[in-house]
């Protein structure tokens, strides 16, 4: 908890909504009292990797497929031509997962809502309107089937995300690879607005990334399958609604603590289990070194059993 808090930004939980004309709507200041601490991902997957023993992490290592061995072990399959077999095959491997069809049929769909990215780096000095709108957490401006929505991250970034409800055959006709044609396309949606919140597109120090939507179906479920489950997005995929990551790393960790238990309940029938054998065996020693050895070394032959 400690290095987690160390990565908190402050302040990031404030909130406000804004008009198409940038008026504020609402606002909500961080009181340092909220619920929901805001950290860079970035920051938080350098805390959960520098946690783990070195060579956990097997680095460039594409999984192509997994198959199904039978009795609960499963092969996973490499690009590099290599394999694994393992006992527990945890599919970690989000949206697109190789591991998922193992389990389910099911494939994300289109949900008819993307984002495109842009950053605007210094924003306090090389855009103050802008940073100013945002202010110091997350900013919502929304209308019919689009939306500009950003976020104060380290420092003055400004990450925005520009929600447009488009069907991806509309995206298909933006060259995304000519990143200020992009960019004036989409800043077009938005014809109108007040020119800070139109910045956030049109002002982007990055290329403009698409990232559209998908999810799995609602309920997304398999059966109980030996040997394999899934975590995260490869189980439960759902358009971005801000607990995503946090959802994939419960998963993880209830996992853990699931198997951890496992071990627990196996140990504490196994001590069980040998505390009794321990008794018998104390028993048996007694009795085979003590006067009447020979009558009890012929109770335990199944044979003289039998014969009396
Ligand atoms: C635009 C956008 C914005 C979002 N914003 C937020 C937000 O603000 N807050 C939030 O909580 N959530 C957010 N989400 C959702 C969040 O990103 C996901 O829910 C979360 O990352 C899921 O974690 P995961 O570990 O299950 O999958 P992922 O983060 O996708 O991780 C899967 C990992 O598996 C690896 N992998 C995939 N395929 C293979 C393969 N074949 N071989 C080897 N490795 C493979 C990938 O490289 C990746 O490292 C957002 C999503 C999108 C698309």
């Amino acid at each position: 908890m400690e290095e987690f808090r160390a990565i908190v930004l402050e302040g990031r939980q404030a909130i406000r909504a804004l008009g198409s004309d940038g008026a504020v709507l609402f606002e909500k200041a961080d009181n340092g009292m909220g619920g929901r601490p805001e950290a860079q991902r970035a920051d938080l997957r350098r805390m959960l990797l520098d946690a783990l023993p070195e060579g956990t992490v097997r680095w460039g290592r594409k999984v192509t497929g997994a198959r199904s061995l039978g009795s609960g072990r499963h092969e996973v399959i490499f690009a590099d031509g290599g394999s694994v077999t393992t006992s527990l095959l945890v599919g970690a491997d989000g949206a697109w997962s190789r591991v998922r069809p193992l389990l389910s049929e099911a494939v994300p769909e289109y949900v008819g809502t993307s984002f495109v990215e842009t950053y605007l780096f210094d924003a306090d000095t090389r855009h103050p309107a802008v940073a100013k709108a945002v202010g110091g957490g997350s900013m919502f401006a929304h209308a019919s089937g689009k939306a500009i929505t950003a976020h104060r991250e380290h420092g003055d970034t400004l990450h925005a995300y520009v929600e447009l409800t488009r069907p991806l055959e509309w995206f298909d006709g933006i060259d995304f690879s000519d990143p200020p044609a992009a960019a004036t396309r989409v800043a077009a949606e938005f014809d109108g607005w007040a020119p800070e919140l139109t910045a956030l597109i049109s002002d982007t120090d990055t290329p403009p990334v698409l990232r559209p939507h998908y999810a799995l179906p609602d309920g997304h479920r398999w059966d109980r399958t030996p040997g394999m489950t899934l975590v995260g997005d490869a189980a439960h995929l759902l358009a971005p609604n801000g607990e995503g990551a946090s959802l994939a790393m419960y998963d993880g960790a209830e996992l853990g603590k699931a198997l951890a238990a496992h071990l627990d309940e196996y140990e504490q029938a196994m001590f069980t289990r040998m505390s009794q054998a321990d008794d018998e065996t104390a028993m048996h020693l007694k009795e085979m070194f003590g006067d009447t050895a020979y009558e009890s070394l012929l109770t335990l032959i199944p044979e003289h059993q039998q014969d009396h």
